[in-house]
């Protein structure tokens, strides 16, 4: 049986690394500010920032919220983003995706300062990436499933690493960021021929698709690391639950190690939210991280 990669305890040595920092920045009379911007009512959405205050407040950080009727002109929540742009108190911004319909997403993302933009989703820090550059602001899944690889397989030179599913917010960046640790990466999407046949070959399998159940046990080579992205919420008999884009009892019976939905990835995209929260407030881009100590 597979091991299973524990988001949670690599998550807590993480944020234990962070608050660390927050203090030592403190007594210099910095304390790192989150501010997180909320356009409309989707259920979702809430939750993720009402657990990423919580987070950002957890390791001694200031987070400033703001929540803006669903109806928001583009032009009232670009003049928001600049005021934030120029606020010296404020080091990162997150403006919670998605948008209503009527605001266009990457005109909004790139009126964020890059060296704000702890999503790491601006122009810039995307190209960046594509270049293989690590000094911008790298986005948060993508850095925690990284670390969650590097903590089973220390070297991951050489390695074939299949991506089912690339966003710019996960696949492609994560992508990139195994590229740079030398693996062979081939990425697939929704328009690949037989994405099951390249999901064969991989020794590291990330999966992003947000499609529950779509990695079977057959499409896992035995002794494969498997990074289950996916949050899906599916209704069963006895109430609704979380499960990833894995078949986790089927695949946990091929891989070596597969991270647990929830449990896995979640919980270290948080982590690593509070990280580039940091970083910002250090004037630094995400960086390599610190090599913990292992979680255990
Ligand atoms: P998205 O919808 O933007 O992108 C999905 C990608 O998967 C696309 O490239 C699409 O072509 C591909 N895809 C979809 N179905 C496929 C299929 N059957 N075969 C092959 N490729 C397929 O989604 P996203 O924002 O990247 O999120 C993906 C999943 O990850 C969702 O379940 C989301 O909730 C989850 N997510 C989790 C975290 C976390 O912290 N754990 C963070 C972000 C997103």
């Amino acid at each position: 049986r597979a091991t299973l990669i524990d988001g949670r305890a690599e998550a807590a040595v993480l944020k234990g690394l962070v608050a660390h920092e927050v203090t030592r920045l403190q007594a210099r009379g910095i304390t790192p500010s989150l501010a997180v911007v909320l356009v409309g009512e989707d259920p979702a959405s809430h939750i993720y920032v009402r657990n990423k205050i919580r987070a950002v407040e957890a390791v001694g950080m200031r987070s400033i919220s703001y929540r803006l009727p669903a109806h928001t002109p583009q032009a009232e929540l670009l003049e928001l983003v600049s005021s934030l742009n120029t606020d010296a108190a404020v080091h990162g911004i997150l403006v919670q995706l998605p948008l209503p319909a009527h605001i266009d997403r990457d005109v909004v993302t790139d009126a964020i300062t890059p060296a704000k933009d702890v999503d790491g989703f601006h122009i810039d820090n995307a190209g960046k990436l594509a270049v293989g550059r690590e000094d911008g602001m790298i986005p948060c899944t993508a850095v925690g499933c990284r670390l969650l690889l590097r903590r089973v397989l220390p070297d991951l030179a050489g390695l074939h690493a299949v991506i089912i599913g690339c966003s710019n917010i996960v696949g492609r960046p994560t992508a990139r960021l195994l590229l740079n640790e030398g693996c062979t990466v081939v990425m697939t999407h929704l328009q690949s021929r037989d994405v099951a046949a390249e999901a064969r070959r991989a020794d590291i399998l990330v999966v992003a698709a947000g499609h529950a159940g779509l990695v079977r046990g057959d499409w896992i080579k035995p002794g494969a690391v498997v990074i289950d992205v996916g949050i899906n919420r599916v209704e069963q008999h006895d109430g609704a639950r979380i499960v990833g884009d894995v078949e986790f009892d089927e695949a946990v019976l091929k891989a070596a190690a597969i991270t647990p939905v929830p449990g896995g990835v979640g919980p270290m995209t948080i982590a690593c939210l509070l990280w580039n929260t940091l970083c910002a407030a250090q004037g630094r881009g995400t960086g390599q991280l610190p090599r913990t100590e292992s979680a255990g």
